[in-house]
Formats: C-alpha cells, sequence, structure tokens
C-alpha cells in the first residue's frame, strides 16, 4: 500500500510567546520540524511527506533547509486559516492509499507508534493512537460543581491519525466547526468506526515552553 503522511504545521500558535512559530524553535540548535520529518522518513524512506506552512513562513523554511543541508523529500503546502483548512488544502495533493495526519509539533513519535498506525489502519481503515491517563479526573457540571470521573474510561489523543484514503477524503468534505479538535472527531461524524492503538510517552504536543525544556531534556538523554 502507498502511504503519505500530511504533517501539519501550518499554525502559527500563540501560546508559546515569542515571534518564532514553534514548529522552527531549536531543540540542541536544530529547528523542531526536522526531528517531526525524520522520523517519519526513517519509518518509510517512500512514504509521501506532505508539510503544511503558513504562507508567509515559506521562505524562511526553504532557507533553513539549505542552512542545515536538511535533504529529505517533502512537498510544501501553505496552511489555511485552521488547522481543518491546512489538512484540507494538504489532503488534496496526496496520493497514498493510507494518509495519515501528524502534528508537526508532535517530534518524538516513535517509529514504533507509527508502524503501528499504519499496520491497523490498512487492516481496519483507522487508526489513532491514544494513552490512558495518569491523573485523576473531574467532570465540571456547572461553575461551582465538579464530580469524579472513572479515568479507565477515558484516553488522551495523539497522532498520526492514520486512515484509508476514501475515509478522510469522505471525512474533509464535511464543513468545518469549531469542535474538530483531531481528524478522528471528523471522521466519526461520517459514522465511520476510530480504531485505537497504543501511542508513546513522549508524543507529546509541544504547547508552552516547560515542552521545549523536556525536549531538551529527552534529546541530551
Ligand atoms: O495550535 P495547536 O497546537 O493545536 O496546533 C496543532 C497543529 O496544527 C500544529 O502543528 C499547528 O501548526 C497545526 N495548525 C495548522 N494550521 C493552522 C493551525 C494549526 O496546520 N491554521
Amino acid at each position: 500500500m502507498e502511504k503519505s503522511i500530511i504533517i501539519t504545521a501550518g499554525g502559527i500558535g500563540k501560546r508559546m510567546g515569542g515571534s518564532l512559530p514553534k514548529q522552527f524553535l531549536p531543540i540542541q540548535g536544530r529547528p523542531l520540524l526536522f526531528y517531526t520529518i525524520d522520523r517519519f522518513h526513517q519509518y518509510d524512506p517512500n512514504i509521501e511527506i506532505l508539510l503544511t506552512l503558513p504562507e508567509d513562513w515559506r521562505s524562511y523554511w526553504e532557507a533553513l533547509c539549505k542552512e542545515f543541508s536538511f535533504s529529505i523529500p517533502h512537498q510544501v503546502i501553505s496552511g489555511g486559516k485552521e488547522r481543518y483548512h491546512s489538512i484540507q488544502l494538504a489532503l488534496a495533493h496526496s496520493t497514498g492509499n493510507l494518509v495519515g495526519v501528524h502534528d508537526g509539533v508532535r517530534p518524538f513519535v516513535s517509529i514504533e507508534t507509527i508502524a503501528r498506525c499504519y499496520e491497523k489502519a490498512q487492516l481496519d481503515g483507522s487508526a489513532v493512537p491514544v494513552m490512558p491517563i495518569k491523573e485523576s479526573l473531574r467532570k465540571l457540571n456547572d461553575k461551582l460543581k465538579s464530580e469524579s470521573v472513572d479515568r479507565s474510561a477515558y484516553r488522551s489523543v495523539q497522532t498520526p491519525q492514520v486512515f484509508e484514503r476514501s475515509i478522510l477524503l469522505n471525512a474533509y468534505e464535511r464543513p468545518f466547526h469549531d469542535a474538530i479538535t483531531d481528524d478522528a472527531s471528523l471522521v466519526e461524524e461520517n459514522r465511520t468506526t476510530i480504531y485505537l492503538v497504543e501511542g508513546n510517552e513522549e508524543n507529546i504536543k509541544i504547547t508552552t515552553p516547560l515542552d521545549m525544556a523536556f525536549c531538551e531534556f529527552l534529546l541530551s538523554n
């Protein structure tokens, strides 16, 4: 089966602070996105890599690739207003029978997680990596009241989320709305079953400066 991966980095996330979008921040001197792309290339050197970037940062990315002699083949697509739009644009350029979507800001997805996702999607049409919840959980009922819930009934969701091509194409024909937080939630709206596989603990979504410190720690160990 031909495989594609959409690595989506079309946002200019503001939660990190600073002027450089987080996908370009250096970890041990090397831009974060290079690590993410490396992982998929290591998994399968023939995988089709589509990278979404904010339009205004494409020339910066080209300069980075030149500076670091980054030579993994990939196609750059300008991102859209929301994550949904960035992926919809990239999807139109993808050609694989299995298409995955991965947040560019998750550089420490393991090769094993990637393999589990593509293998399960090949068997059953969809695969989403998840992790058990470590903390206790409380559900907010209103501003003042909350109740404890059974954490074993919940999973936190990671990427890559991998689907048979037609499943993802059909899902992205659905209109955008604010409650779409990932590809699985959109696919599920078409009543398609979402199959879960095990993720990996280091596969965090870099969001805050503390997450960057964690990345530096992981690489130095
Ligand atoms: O903002 P957040 O951290 O939830 O974004 C998750 C991923 O979606 C990031 O890799 C970000 O670059 C990407 N994104 C995108 N296009 C947008 C907004 C976010 O590809 N318009």
